[in-house]
């Protein structure tokens, strides 16, 4: 198979298209003018575009399904030149709008992303690990999954957008595949997404933690809580044993971030298991002196699931009990929930479907 143009750096491409400035309008053409083929890359030699289209591929993904909820979320299922897939959500997190003084604002958009086909981790809760691993995600695959969004919504290049990864997969599980990642999106010369704009979801493999904060890429993290103390924890995930709550504290604390943010520490409320005040104290404990923001989420039920839905009153207690002792805390709205919301719930739908 023909390596894909979108695993490359800026710098690598460079040193296989001379002169190197090349490399700078194939950029150019792929994450700003969205070529789908090097022949239309017009300012390139002929001679080049031909060796190029024989060397390489554009784009890796094909899209399999898509999903649009009536608030606006879309979810995509994208297949991998294997014939695996992968998800990819795009979440409109505010829409476009006029405020009082007349001036438009354009809508904000938020792309979820996958790391790897499947994962290792295994949490009790999550549909994704149902499916045990697969493979690792290349940096072209993570790449493409944003470029293929922004190609599908008619997203111009310059148009802002934040990057979650919190699709399938652990990201700190693909480290180096996730750093070259990072930083093609980051080359402002091509997506030009900054640091600042990616948040790397983690369940909490500190020692990865510690290893991706080294490598000072500017992007904020994500730590996938759950729970306050590890006999749940390691229930729910059972890396825990290996990785536990305080271990994944003192790596938060180790970790570079900027001034102004905060760390954001992510708790699925499950009904009966995590949602009750007692937690809620000792949540307020376990993050004393860190600068944290808590994002409570439902837990979002599917066929066959061992666990249930928290009531909102329920929610909404242990949201009033953190706000008061001094925690910011949201709670993540159902985004998308018409159309399978939680990862892994598409994937899944599409394979019962194949089985029918
Ligand atoms: N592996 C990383 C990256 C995101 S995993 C991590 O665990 O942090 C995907 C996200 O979906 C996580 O935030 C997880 O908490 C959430 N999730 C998984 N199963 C869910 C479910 N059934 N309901 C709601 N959220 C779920
Ligand atoms: Fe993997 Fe995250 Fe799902 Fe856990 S919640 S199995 S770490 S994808």
């Amino acid at each position: 198979m023909k390596p894909c143009i979108l695993d490359f750096t800026k710098e690598e491409l460079a040193l296989h298209v001379k002169p190197s400035f090349r490399a700078k309008q194939i950029y150019s053409w792929v994450y700003h003018k969205y070529a789908n083929s090097f022949n239309e890359m017009q300012n390139l030699p002929k001679a080049m575009r031909e060796s190029l289209r024989d060397e390489f591929s554009i784009m890796p993904l094909k899209t399999l399904k898509k999903e649009e909820a009536s608030d606006g979320t879309i979810k995509y299922l994208f297949e991998l030149d294997d014939g695996k897939t992968v998800e990819t959500v795009l979440l409109r997190m505010k829409e476009a709008h006029t405020d009082e003084d007349g001036i438009n604002h354009a809508a904000k958009y938020t792309v979820c992303v996958s790391t790897q086909v499947g994962c290792k981790v295994g949490c009790t809760f999550c549909l994704t690990a149902k499916g045990g691993f697969t493979r690792d995600l290349s940096a072209g695959e993570i790449v493409a999954q944003v470029l293929a969004v922004k190609i599908d919504n008619d997203l111009a290049a310059h148009r802002r957008l934040n990057i979650v990864y919190m699709g399938m997969g652990e990201p700190l599980d693909n480290l180096e595949n996730l750093a070259k990642a990072i930083q093609i999106f980051k080359d402002e010369e091509g997506l030009a997404i900054s640091g600042k704009r990616q948040t790397v979801s983690t369940s909490g493999l500190s020692s990865k933690i510690d290893k991706l904060g080294e490598m000072n890429l500017g992007v904020h993290i994500a730590i996938s809580l759950h729970a306050v103390d590890d006999a749940l924890r390691s229930e729910l995930i059972p890396m825990n044993k290996a990785y536990n709550i305080a271990s994944i504290i003192e790596a938060v604390k180790r970790f570079p971030i900027d001034m102004r943010k905060r760390v954001m520490f992510e708790y699925l409320v499950i009904k009966g298991k995590n949602d009750d005040l007692g937690s809620a104290k000792k949540l307020v404990k376990l993050l004393h002196g860190i600068k944290a923001k808590v994002n409570l989420i439902f837990f979002n039920p599917y066929e066959g699931s061992d666990y249930d839905r928290p009531s909102r009153a329920d929610m909404v207690a242990f949201q009033e009990y953190l706000v008061q002792h001094g925690l910011l805390c949201t709670i993540r709205d159902s985004k998308g929930i018409d159309i399978s919301a939680a990862c892994g719930q598409l994937k899944e739908k599409t394979e019962e479907e194949k089985r029918i």
